[in-house]
């Protein structure tokens, strides 16, 4: 390795070890330009890399230590992709947040992933944390290290102590405790109850109903065992009674519970109420002793996850010395200030009462406070970031008013006015000096295509590259078609080219060559564009399509092909306002919540399943019209376990017997994406009159010439998603349509679908997606991104998101840094949150 690289390698890896605290080099990493520059000159290290060294060096100082680690891990990457020589030795780490590498971080972080792992192995962050459930295996990563607030220096010491110093727990207790993530006392105070068993409401056994799942409590009257499969077996039968019935509850091969259940004791049992001979009875239900102190002082209990070995009796009491002696002990690392102005439960009384609440109000109040902590830090995270990102400086770009005039006169058509707002704002963000960060968010079919073309010529117009990014080859071609056509009257065919999987080897090559000596301008594709090889000599725009479907990882890629390149990133998912602004907090927002005039809003029926020929009646009258229909199915195929219609079977019935007259397409994400790719095409290219599809269709395919969206199983299909696929019509002019039929008669009245019948707007239906379903189904696994370390909080509770935001944005105002004295607790916890591994969502 040339040695130039190698100190930067030298460097890069002490600052690391430094956690990111600009440290490697007496004043500062900056300071190493005074020779390295000059070195690598000699060294012929290419000027592409020497000029995005230089930049990013220069504003080091600056950063947050995320953003430093951010920094150095793009340039050794892009260092990587010219000279793939210096990846063979372990460079930066791979992934540096994961590796704990912030300035507060106490103990110095490994190297490699690979170390990280051995030397981490019950320190791992774990990147979704179970909830619930009774588990056994792979021991989980502590509570208390990643959680919002958890952890300072004012934390007394004692809380980092091992379990074994509690009385009556022995090493092989606190080894299994370890497998529920508990290693240390603090960690008890974050392990929170899955549920709580409130005595306060319980159900009367009079009054139980079958197949009810409930807690009742009463006094044992009866107790008999008795034989059963020729002695082989052994059941118990306990009778309870709570004064208004009494209730049979079954025990099958449990021949020591006899011994524990006394005549006259009180215990309370949950499980499902079942059936014997018309009497209502539960059968082998969980069951505990009452205490008096549970029922009279307590009358809220709280129930934790177990795995073997513990019982909950056992982790409670536990839990009951370790809270009462210690939560008072812990310090609040939030400012009182914001404490006071968002009036949020103090720390230590959160703690107890998420464990023993006096009543459903303080239990309210204790979870809420906690969900506050973890909103907070993710806001303030969001805005450091934006500001750090704002820190570095970007090329400018002035356009023109006549430019920008001549493009849009020569547009097939007039931008509508959100259209206009978002060009506008994009052409103030390139001529502001700093790096654009924007989201460009607008419902299906607003048309964001054009707005991401016009920023790519105004990028283009002053000699640099654009580089347009979608998660699949058919929307990237689909793309490639839109942006020759819309940019041709200042970019040559061939300074626009489309680079995917499937693009030949040789053709690859020329492209990359293209790309290199920026006789290309603009490129177009899949994650092909960011594959290795692929190297810009001016790329100053990040495009990317459907955001949600990328990675945190590939926008932090394609962003490292260039220095400091302006990013415009793209969705169709409406997330409401306030939703938006904290988890994309970091992005400047444009919304286009308006649709292209002579839009048609789409006609869209709720039909039951036996009304499904009305629904072949009108699609055939379409066809016979010229139009092309979608019939979409939850199901690839018939399953066993799901109810529902499958694609793979329905299109053979439709087919052969349906339309045998008619040609048909299918679609599936089993399928090859070449074929996958071929059958799109050929339906775009009106080869097929009616494709059969599973949710494949899904993301930003543009036929203006189907008019019919039929979706089978609508019922199984969230309000986002529907409103996803009935985008793929409506794109002509022409009335369309959409069928919606429910897998089963009494889903007809299913609330998400009458709403889809009353509604167009996007938005108005992710507010109502939110309310229906919760965050996580609305926003997937992926979109979720900081959303995923949520443990309390839920993205549903709008009110509480806008407090904590606020608050943030007001903290953020004073002391961005954190470093006024009333703060450093806060700083310190909430260096610690953000060093574990949370994404970044540009
Ligand atoms: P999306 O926002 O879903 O990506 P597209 O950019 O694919 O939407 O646009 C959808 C369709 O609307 C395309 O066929 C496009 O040419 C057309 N379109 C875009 N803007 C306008 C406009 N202002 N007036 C009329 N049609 C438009
Ligand atoms: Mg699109």
């Amino acid at each position: 390795m040339q040695t130039s690289l190698e100190k930067l390698r030298k460097f890069f890896r002490l600052e690391h070890e430094n956690g990111y605290s600009n440290k490697a080099i007496i004043g500062g990493l900056a300071k190493m330009l005074d020779f390295w520059e000059g070195e690598a000159r000699a060294d012929q290290i290419q000027e592409g890399v020497i000029q995005a060294v230089v930049q990013r060096l220069r504003s080091y100082d600056g950063l947050s230590p995320q953003s430093r680690a951010d920094a150095l891990k793009g340039l050794w990457k892009r260092i990587g992709d010219t000279y793939p020589e210096t990846q063979q030795k372990s460079g930066p780490p791979k992934s540096p947040r994961q590796a704990g590498g912030l300035v507060e971080s106490p103990k110095p972080a490994p190297i490699s992933n690979q170390q990280l792992v051995e030397s981490q192995q019950t320190h791992k962050p774990s990147s979704s944390p179970t909830r619930g459930g009774i588990t056994g295996g792979q021991p989980r990563p502590p509570r208390s290290e990643s959680v919002a607030g958890a952890r300072t220096s004012a934390t007394p010491a004692a809380l980092d102590a091992k379990l074994t110093v509690l009385q009556g727990v022995g090493p092989r207790h606190a080894e299994t405790l370890i497998k529920l993530g508990i290693h240390t006392l603090g960690d008890m105070l974050y392990y929170f109850p899955r549920r709580y068993d409130d005595y306060s409401q319980l159900k009367p056994i009079k009054s139980l109903w079958y197949g009810e799942q409930v807690t009742v409590i009463g006094t044992i009257q009866s107790l008999h065992t008795r034989p059963i499969r020729g002695g082989k077996a052994t059941i118990i039968e306990v009778v309870i009674s709570d004064g208004t019935a009494a209730l049979r509850l079954s025990f099958f091969n449990q021949p020591w519970l006899a011994n524990r259940f006394k005549q006259g004791d009180a215990i309370s049992v949950s499980g499902k109420v079942d059936q014997y001979l018309g009497k209502l009875v539960m059968n082998s239900p969980d069951w505990e002793s009452v205490d008096a102190e549970n029922l009279h002082t307590n009358r809220i209990v709280p129930i934790y996850s177990l795995t073997e070995r513990i019982n909950q009796k056992w982790l409670r009491n536990l839990m009951k010395q370790v809270t009462e002696y210690w939560a008072p002990a812990v310090a609040d690392a939030l400012p009182e200030s914001v404490r006071n102005s968002a009036r949020v439960m103090p720390l230590s009384e959160a703690l107890l009462q998420i464990h023993f609440p006096d009543s459903q109000e303080k239990l309210t109040a204790a979870r809420e406070r906690l969900a506050f902590d973890e909103i907070f830090y993710l806001q303030m995270g969001v805005l450091r970031q934006k500001r750090d990102w704002q820190s570095v400086d970007a090329k400018r770009f002035s356009i023109p008013d006549e430019w920008l005039e001549a493009r849009l006169t020569s547009l097939p058509f007039t931008l509508t006015s959100a259209q206009q707002r978002a060009i506008s704002d994009i052409r103030a963000d390139l001529d502001s000096g700093k790096p654009m960060n924007r989201l460009l968010q607008g419902d299906v079919g607003s048309g964001k295509t054009v707005v991401a073309a016009l920023a790519a010529g105004m990028i283009t117009m002053n000699g640099a590259q654009a580089a347009i990014m979608a998660p699949t080859s058919i929307l990237a071609e689909q793309h490639y078609r839109n942006f020759t056509d819309l940019l041709k009257e200042i970019l040559k065919p061939e300074e626009i080219r489309l680079l995917v999987g499937d693009t030949p080897e040789l053709e690859k090559e020329e492209i990359r060559a293209g790309l290199a000596n920026n006789s290309i301008k603009i490129v177009i594709g899949t994650h092909a564009v960011i594959e290795g090889p692929v190297q810009f000599a001016e790329l100053q725009l990040a495009v990317i399509d459907e955001q949600h479907r990328f990675g945190v990882e590939q926008r932090a890629e394609l962003r490292s092909k260039g220095t400091n390149p302006h990013l415009l990133v793209m969705t169709a998912t409406p997330i409401p306002r306030s939703l938006a602004l904290t988890l994309y907090g970091d992005l400047d927002l444009s919304i286009m919540d308006e649709m292209p005039a002579g839009r048609q809003p789409v006609n869209t029926f709720v039909l039951r399943p036996q009304e499904r020929e009305r629904a072949f009646t009108l699609l055939r009258g379409q066809i016979k019209d010229g139009k092309q229909a979608f019939i979409i199915y939850p199901l690839i195929e018939e399953s066993e376990k799901i109810e529902g219609r499958a694609a793979v079977d329905d299109y053979e019935t439709l087919s052969k017997e349906v339309f045998p007259d008619l040609k048909l397409g299918l679609l599936h994400g089993r399928m090859r994406p070449a074929e996958k790719d071929e059958t799109m095409l050929k339906f775009r290219d009106k080869q097929y009159d009616i494709l059969a599809s599973t949710t494949v269709v899904e993301v930003g395919v543009d036929v203006p010439n189907a008019t019919v969206m039929l979706i089978e199983g609508a019922d199984r299909f969230g309000l986002a998603q529907l409103h996803q696929l009935r985008g793929r019509v409506g794109r002509g002019s022409d009335q369309s349509y959409c069928l919606l039929i429910p897998t089963r008669e009494d889903a007809t009245e299913n609330e998400r679908l009458q709403v889809m019948a009353e509604s167009n707007d996007g938005f108005l239906l992710a507010e109502k997606d939110l309310q229906l379903r919760g965050p996580g189904e609305f926003l997937g696994t992926r979109q979720s991104g900081y959303a995923s370390g949520l443990r309390m909080a839920s993205i549903t509770d709008v009110k509480l998101i806008e407090k904590a935001r606020i608050q943030a944005q007001q903290l953020f105002q004073q002391d961005a840094d954190l470093s006024k004295p009333e703060n450093a607790l806060l700083a310190e916890a909430f260096g610690r949150f953000w060093g574990e591994g949370k994404g970044d969502v540009s």
